[in-house]
């Protein structure tokens, strides 16, 4: 972690919680940030963000969107646009998150997309990267993570366009088995290279979230990686002890 790069510490909600669980674990996300000195984002299903906002109103915590459609309206069933996730209140959204790339099918065409819509609509875009177990054992994780980070920042529009990236193997997500801090340390060596390749202004400022079965326990093993700025957190961003004391 660098003392120049402020650590975001990213809950991803994915499709769970009540209305009731939602506002829960925003006020608990409130109260634990109050006294950190990091930055913290949660990123509920899109019903309960207005909830959500109202809740984290002049707090620390911001509100992000799990995913944004690759058009600005139209005929998408089910689909949000970045500009109604930003009119809701949200600073972040995800793009290309492993599962949006998997289960949903984004290909790297249609994340470059959304992240273009979430620059055009002001949002800030944490554009995931990871490689599946497969590629990993094929020793292909470098190429995939950086054809991944090419096919987004290819969107960027210039220098001061804001962006985030997140660094999520996809064999970690969800499944108790975190990479180990050194090919943490790797996979956000080579993504910050390859950024400073373009913009080393930005490769200096962008920060690269771990993210992949983080919990208490080996958080602080990730965060005292140089290259690693934060963690995005899924599991265990569902209990409010848990995320409040990462
Ligand atoms: C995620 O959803 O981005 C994630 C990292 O999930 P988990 O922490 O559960 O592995």
């Amino acid at each position: 972690m660098s003392t120049e790069r402020t650590p975001l510490i990213a809950g991803n909600w994915k499709m769970n919680g009540s209305r009731a669980e939602a506002c829960t674990w925003a006020e608990a996300a409130v109260q634990a940030a109050a006294g950190a000195s990091n930055d913290v984002a949660v990123f509920p299903s899109h019903p309960w963000l207005a909830k959500v906002a109202g809740i984290l109103a002049e707090s620390r915590v911001d509100l992000g969107g799990q995913a944004c459609a690759a058009e600005p309206k139209g005929a998408f069933t089910g689909a949000v646009s970045a500009a109604m996730l930003a009119e809701t209140g949200c600073r972040f959204v995800l793009c290309g998150h492993s599962e949006r790339r998997h289960v949903f099918g984004e290909t790297d065409e249609y994340v470059g997309a959304s992240l273009a819509q979430a620059l055009e609509a002001g949002l800030e875009p944490i554009l995931c990267v990871g490689e599946t177990s497969e590629e990993r054992a094929a020793g292909r994780t470098q190429e995939v993570i950086l054809r991944q980070l090419d096919a987004g920042m290819a969107h960027l529009r210039g220098a001061s366009d804001p962006l985030v990236i997140a660094y999520e193997p996809v064999w970690a997500i969800g499944s108790g088995q975190a990479a180990s801090p050194a090919e943490a340390a790797e996979a956000h060596g080579w993504l910050r290279a390859r950024v400073a390749e373009t913009d080393a202004e930005r490769a200096e400022g962008v920060r690269i979230l771990y993210g992949g079965s983080v919990n208490p326990d080996n958080i602080g093993r990730f965060l005292e990686v140089p290259d690693v700025d934060g963690a995005l957190i899924g599991g265990a961003a569902l209990d409010p002890n848990k995320f409040g004391a990462m």
